[in-house]
This record gives C-alpha cells, sequence and structure tokens, in this order.
C-alpha cells in the first residue's frame, strides 16, 4: 500500500543532495561590477555560491572585489529559464542608484519612490513607480497626453526620442502595465530592476546628455 513512498522518499532525498551540492565553496569565475571603494568597475571573484531553494530559487554568490579585496554579495533569480538568464544584482554593500541632473517634479517623484520600491524589494510596485515615470516623461512632453503609448507614439512622430528610445519605453510601458492591473500575474525582480535601469538611461539621455549635446553644440557653432 506504501509502494509509491519508496519512490517519493527517493526523489526528496535527491533533492536534499542536490539542494547539499549547490552550496559550493571552490573559486568560480570572476563578476564584473562596480565597486564602491574602489569606485570602478571592477572584478569579483568568487568565494562562495549558496543556494536557496525558496520561489523563485535564489542563488547567492559571495565574492571579493580583486582590487581591494572587501567583501560583496550577489543575486541571481531562477524564474524559469535558469540563473544564468538573469543578471547579477549586487545585495551587499547596497546598490545604490542616483541622478545627479535636474528633472522635472512629477518625474523626479515617480522616480524616487521607484527607487524606494526597489530597496523595499517591492518588484511590482517599482514597476508601476516606473510607468508613472514614463507617464510623467511624455505629460512634460505634452500635458495633453492621455495614455502612455499615445505620449510615446507622438514623441517618436516628431522626433523628440529615436526609434530605440521608443522600444525601450515601450518595454517599461508593457511591464507596467502587469504591474498595474489586480492579475495573478507578478512582476519579478529581474524586470523591476531592469525597468529600472532602462528608465534611468532614458532619463539620462533626455534630461542630461541631450541638452548638454545642445549647448556643446552652440559653443561649436554649425
Ligand atoms: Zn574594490
Amino acid at each position: 500500500m506504501w509502494a509509491f513512498a519508496r519512490p517519493i522518499a527517493r526523489w526528496m532525498a535527491d533533492q536534499i543532495t542536490r539542494a547539499a551540492d549547490r552550496t559550493r565553496e571552490e573559486p568560480m569565475e570572476t563578476i564584473v561590477g562596480y565597486c564602491d571603494y574602489c569606485e570602478d568597475s571592477t572584478a569579483f571573484s568568487h568565494i562562495a555560491i549558496h543556494m536557496v531553494n525558496e520561489e523563485p530559487p535564489c542563488e547567492y554568490t559571495f565574492c571579493k572585489c580583486s582590487k581591494c579585496e572587501r567583501p560583496a554579495v550577489f543575486l541571481r533569480e531562477d524564474v524559469g529559464e535558469g540563473f544564468e538568464a538573469d543578471s547579477f544584482w549586487r545585495m551587499f554593500p547596497k546598490q545604490e542608484r542616483h541622478i545627479g541632473f535636474a528633472l522635472p517634479t512629477v518625474v523626479r517623484g515617480s522616480y524616487d519612490e521607484a527607487v524606494k520600491c526597489e530597496e523595499a524589494k517591492a518588484w511590482t510596485a517599482t514597476a508601476a513607480m516606473v510607468g508613472r515615470a514614463l507617464e510623467a516623461v511624455c505629460r512634460d512632453y505634452d500635458p495633453t497626453t492621455k495614455t502612455i503609448h499615445e505620449g510615446l507614439k507622438r514623441m517618436l512622430t516628431n522626433g523628440a526620442i529615436s526609434q530605440e528610445i521608443s522600444d525601450w519605453a515601450n518595454a517599461l510601458r508593457v511591464i507596467r502595465n502587469v504591474a498595474a492591473h489586480a492579475t495573478t500575474a507578478s512582476v519579478s525582480r529581474q524586470d523591476a530592476v531592469e525597468a529600472l535601469d532602462f528608465l534611468q538611461s532614458i532619463l539620462e539621455i533626455l534630461y542630461d546628455l541631450r541638452p548638454r549635446f545642445m549647448k556643446m553644440k552652440a559653443r561649436h557653432g554649425p
């Protein structure tokens, strides 16, 4: 009657062994990331990797900076396509985001809130705030804009954004739509963090690099 128990017990033992195998201590390849102490992009060499079988499965990589030897911990998640499909996110020292140029008030407020949500690991809220910032960018360009989709289309048609920026912004709009609707679909850490990464780059191009380029061009004449 308990004939099925043996395969289950074997399966469970197999899972435990696999989980144990997943804590590795041998040095692995390096992770390239920004070191706050060196204030530079450096190579972090692995000390140990620890896997946690939660939902989604997490991979914690303990490293040291190859220049200053200070420690760092990186996280990757397996949301169904393996850990390799995720990018490394630095948990310690905490990855700081910073925008050091002027932004329209509503854009700044939404961006700052998105960063706070990211710090609180509230991924759906992060994506929702990224969408709010994007909407504010569209309204800053044209106050009559009703939807992000319409706003981006108008900005692209008028040459205010390139095709590439339009593609990035539309991808953020799709992630934001998942975040904004009360369905069972949730936003992964990777999607939320990358949405904020791309938003940051869009803001940098529109509100920092472009105005600086115009000034540079004006300085040097036609
Ligand atoms: Zn360092």
